[in-house]
This record gives C-alpha cells, structure tokens and sequence, in this order.
C-alpha cells in the first residue's frame, strides 16, 4: 500500500482521493475545517497547516500533493528535505502569486495578454494606455472566481478599483476579446514523462466557471498549440505533478487562426477537468495521483463527448434534482458542503454518444440548475 499526503481537504482532495483508492494509495488529508468535503473519504488530519503532528504524519507519506495553492510557506518549508512535495514550492510560489506567474510565462515563451504590475499608487499613471484602452485589475494573491479583480475603460475608474481592491499589489491586464476560453492539464512524472488532459471549453457566469465541454469547439490545430505551450510551460517550470493551464483563444485574423493566450495557471486538477469523471477514460484525479507517485500514466482524454455543469449556491433557489436524474447521461457530484450563495457545492457531468446529442442534453440541463 501506499501513502499520498494532500495539503487542503476540500471537493478537489474528495476527488482526488476517491480516484487514489481504486490504485490502492491511501489518502491522508491535513485541513483545518472539520467538515471539509476530504473528511468522508480521506484520513482527515483537522489541524492547521502549520501544525506539527499534522505535518509530521504527512512527512511519513511517500509524496504530498496539494488542492489548492494557498498553502502557508511554514508547511512547505517544514516538509522540505522529508517528503516530496509536487509540484515543489518554487512552481507553487509562482502559481500563487499572479505578477510572478505572468512573468515565469513570459519566461517559458507562453504568450499573454499584455500586463503591467502594479505595485504602488503612482505606477496606476498611463498604465492603462499600455494594456489597450481597457483592462481588468487583478489582486496578486488570493483571487479566484472573478473575486478580487475589476474591470476598468478609464484611468479614473483604474484608480477607483486600486482602491477597492485596497490598494494590494495587482496586475493591470488588458482586456482580452476572446473568442472562447479552453483549458489543457498537463501532468509530469518525478522521472519527466509528460502526459496531456483533453482540451475543454468553458463558459463563465458572474466570474465563476459555469459550464465545460468536451470536445471544445476550435480551428483546427488549437489543442497542438495548447500541448506545445503547454508542455513548454511544465518544462520550464521543472513541473513535478498535474497543472491546468487555462487560455483565451482569438478570433481568426492576420496572426493566423485560433491563436492561444495563457491567462492563468493551477498547480493542480482543476473545474474545468471535473467531466473526465465520467467521460469513460482516466480522470484528471487519477493523473494527478499517478503523476505525483510517478505511475505509469499516458493521457487522459474522454472516450465520449462530455460536458460539466457547476452547481454553485443560489439564495432561494435549488437545482431540480429529479429532472436531472431523470435526464440520460448525468451523473451528480456533490462536496458535502452547507449553502452558501456563490459557493462551489457540487456539479452534474453529463455524456452522450455524439457531440449533438451532447448539446440537446446540455441545453436541458442547464434549464434544471440555478
Ligand atoms: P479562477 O476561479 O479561474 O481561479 P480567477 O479569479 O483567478 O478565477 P481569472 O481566471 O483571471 O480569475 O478571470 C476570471 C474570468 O474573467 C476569466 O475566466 C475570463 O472569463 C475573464 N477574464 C479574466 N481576464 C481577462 C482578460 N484579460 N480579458 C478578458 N476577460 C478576462
Ligand atoms: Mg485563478
Ligand atoms: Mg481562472
């Protein structure tokens, strides 16, 4: 038997341990909150991530992974030198941190929109002019779903968001006017074997990921570029582990078709990938696993048209479970999590035998979620 450890007990360690045991590796879990979604189906270490005894049974594992990317540097740093931690804490501190992730992809040759980093008030002056006219403010830490960003078409309204946002160090971005967004996992083993995910489509609401698809609709030779980059970007990064890259892909034009700009990057399985659940190949939690342990893995594509529909809180309003059982090809997913509006709290994968069929069942799905 083996051992995985995972930094972070919410749905993604649920996920990644419930695909860990089938491959006969235990999964140990340190995560503070008590009721994390991991609890139910992990050893569940309820301490925090700093805590000793925690750190010490996760340092007894063979490797230690993580589900999100905020982890404390005092948990990596007391791990360092016991126990492999995948990816290392260098990739982990540039993932964290999105002036320094840009930059690493500037490095690693991924093209981007165009950014200034903005660390002072003073540097707001003619920064939007050099993004375009129009731009999206970014936090550096701690953001996700849309939150801890704006949007800004003026310098007075750069300057208003710099403050709401409090005056935090940010990334200006300019706006990008994509034809679609898709995303790509790649996975490296310890020994550098290389392994892709499927290319997926995603449509976002209010900031937060929606819906995904499978196979994404682009030009042709999009996913080639998308594993180039891809594979560049692991590469260069010396990744140990999965992670996702998401992009915007351009509309056709002089540069050629279906261009692909990297927006941002997750050191670990992501929403995007949750329909490779029940699209019949390996899942993306799978991968991680393999790829953390050094497994054989190859990639992990659906062996059927696929789609994700996020079930995220809504005040007032549930989603009609009976009609979403009742509709061929969905499977329900859910993290165990009390109500919150605006809160991730599961999401139905859907399956079909053909791409059209696909999208008839998916337009009846998302009918039955809020
Ligand atoms: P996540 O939950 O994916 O971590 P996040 O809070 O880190 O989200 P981003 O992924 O940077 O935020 O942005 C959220 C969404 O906002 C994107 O998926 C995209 O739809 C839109 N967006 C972000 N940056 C840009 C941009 N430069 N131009 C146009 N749209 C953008
Ligand atoms: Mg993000
Ligand atoms: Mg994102």
């Amino acid at each position: 038997e083996r051992t995985l450890g995972i930094l972070g007990g919410g749905q993604l360690a649920q996920m990644l341990a419930l695909a860990a045991i089938p491959l006969n590796v235990r999964v140990v879990v340190l995560e503070p909150d008590a009721q994390a979604p991991a609890r139910l189906c992990a050893e569940h270490l309820a301490a925090p991530y700093t805590d000793p005894v925690g750190l010490n049974e996760l340092a007894a594992c063979e490797a230690v992974t993580l589900e999100f990317e905020n982890v404390p540097v005092e948990a990596l740093d007391a791990l360092h030198g016991r126990v492999p931690v995948r990816p290392g804490a260098e990739l982990l501190a540039r993932s964290k941190h999105r002036a320094r992730e840009k930059q690493a992809l500037r490095e690693a040759e991924a093209d981007t929109a165009p950014f200034i980093v903005i660390e002072s008030a003073p540097e707001l002056q003619g920064a939007l002019k050099q993004v375009g006219g129009r731009g999206i403010l970014k936090t550096s830490e701690l953001g996700y779903d849309g939150k801890g960003q704006a949007r800004v078409s003026s310098d007075f309204e750069l300057g208003q968001a710099w403050e709401a946002l409090g005056g935090v160090p940010c990334v200006l971005e300019g706006f990008v006017n994509f034809e679609r967004e898709v995303s790509l996992a790649v996975a490296r083993t310890p020994d550098g074997r290389v392994a892709f995910g499927p290319l997926v489509e995603n449509v976002h609401r209010d900031g937060i990921l929606r819906t995904s698809i499978y196979p994404a609709n682009v030009p042709a030779g999009t996913e080639e570029k998308a594993r180039e980059m891809a594979r560049a970007v692991a590469e260069h990064w010396g990744l140990e582990g999965l992670m996702t890259l998401e992009f915007f892909q351009l509309p056709s034009g002089p540069a050629g078709e279906g261009r692909l700009l990297v927006n941002e990057v997750a050191p670990r399985v992501h929403n995007s990938g949750h329909l490779t659940q029940d699209g019949g190949g390996v899942s993306q939690f799978e991968a991680q696993v393999r790829a953390v342990l050094g497994l054989p893995l190859t990639d992990w594509q659906p062996l059927h048209p696929c789609a994700m529909v996020n079930y995220v809180g809504v005040d007032g309003a549930e989603p009609e479970w009976e009609g979403i059982d009742a509709l061929e090809g969905t499977r329900v997913h859910l993290y165990h999590k009390a109500h919150r509006h605006g809160r991730k709290l599961g999401h139905v994968n859907l399956v079909a035998p053909d791409a059209e069929t696909l999208r008839q069942r998916l337009e009846q799905l998302e009918k039955l979620i809020p």
